[in-house]
C-alpha cells in the first residue's frame, strides 16, 4: 500500500445493467491501479446459476444448489443477497467482512438491490462507494450482449427489460455514474473514483488535524520564543 493512501480497508460496489462492461471495467482498473499501491480483492458471490463455459468455481463464482443458498441465507451469512434474472446471488460475509478489517480494499460486482441492502449497514456505509455503469444506449447494450455470445435470446430479453429497472432504480442512488462508451476513458474514470475514495476519509481527516495542531503549537512556540 502506497503511504498516499489512507490504510482503512474499502468497500467499492460496482453496479450496472448485465453488458454494461463491469467485468471489463474491473479487471482493466484492478490491473491499472496495482503499480500504484491500491490493490482490490474481487469479492466472489454465491449463485444459484448453472456454470458457463470459461467460468471457474471460486474464481468467477461459488455455484451452490437452491438448497444450499436457502441454508445461507437462514444462517444469516450473506452481506446482502439478491434475486437477478431468475437466479439467486449473494455476498457473503466471510469473502468481504475479515478483509475489510484487515485493511484491505474489496470491490464488489453486485446489482443494485445488493448494493442498497449495503448502503443500509451503518458499518459500511461510511467505508464503501457506490458505482454505477451506464451502457452508452440501450441499442449498444444489446449488441454487446450478443457479441459476449454467453446468453440465449430469452436470457438478453430478461437483462435488457431489467436494465430499464436498473437504470431507473439506480440513477439517484450512486456516488458516481461511469457511461462505458469508450473504454479507455471508462477505466479512467473507474480508476479515479477509486482513487478520489482513497484520499478521502475519517483517516486523512484526522491526519489532517494532527497536523493543524502541529503547526499552531510550532507557532504558539514560536511566538513565546520571540516574546522571551
Ligand atoms: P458485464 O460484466 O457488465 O455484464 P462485460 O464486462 O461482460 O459486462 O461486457 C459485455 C461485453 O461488452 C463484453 O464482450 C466486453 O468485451 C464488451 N465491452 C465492455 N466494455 C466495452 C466498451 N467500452 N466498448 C466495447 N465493448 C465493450
Ligand atoms: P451474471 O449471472 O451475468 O454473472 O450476473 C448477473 C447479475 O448479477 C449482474 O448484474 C451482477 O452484478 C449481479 N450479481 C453478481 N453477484 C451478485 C451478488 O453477490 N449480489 C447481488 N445482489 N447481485 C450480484
Amino acid at each position: 500500500m502506497s503511504s498516499n493512501f489512507h490504510p482503512d480497508g474499502t468497500l467499492f460496489i460496482v453496479s450496472g445493467p448485465s453488458g454494461a462492461g463491469k467485468t471489463t471495467l474491473i479487471n482493466h482498473a484492478r490491473e491499472a491501479l496495482l503499480p500504484i499501491g491500491i490493490e482490490l480483492y474481487f469479492s466472489v458471490s454465491h449463485t444459484t446459476r448453472k456454470i458457463r463455459i470459461g467460468e471457474a468455481e471460486g474464481k468467477s463464482y461459488y455455484f451452490v444448489s437452491n438448497e444450499a443458498f436457502e441454508a445461507m441465507v437462514q444462517g444469516g451469512e450473506f452481506l446482502e443477497h439478491a434475486h437477478v434474472h431468475a437466479h439467486e446471488y449473494g455476498t457473503s460475509r466471510t469473502e468481504v467482512l475479515g478483509r475489510l478489517q484487515d485493511g484491505q480494499d474489496v470491490i464488489l460486482d453486485i446489482d443494485y438491490q445488493g448494493a442498497k441492502q449495503i448502503a443500509n449497514d451503518p458499518d459500511l456505509e461510511p467505508r464503501s462507494l457506490n458505482i454505477f455503469i451506464f451502457p452508452p444506449s440501450l441499442e449498444i447494450l444489446e449488441q454487446r450482449l450478443r457479441q459476449r455470445g454467453l446468453n440465449s435470446e430469452e436470457e438478453i430479453q430478461l437483462r435488457l427489460r431489467k436494465a430499464i429497472d436498473e437504470i431507473d432504480e439506480g440513477k439517484d442512488f450512486y456516488d458516481y455514474i461511469i457511461i462505458n462508451d469508450n473504454l479507455d476513458v471508462a477505466t479512467e474514470c473507474l480508476k479515479a473514483a477509486i482513487i478520489a475514495k482513497k484520499l478521502q476519509t475519517k483517516t486523512a481527516l484526522e491526519a489532517i488535524h494532527e497536523m493543524a495542531e502541529r503547526l499552531k503549537e510550532e507557532d504558539r512556540n514560536g511566538r513565546n520564543a520571540r516574546r522571551n
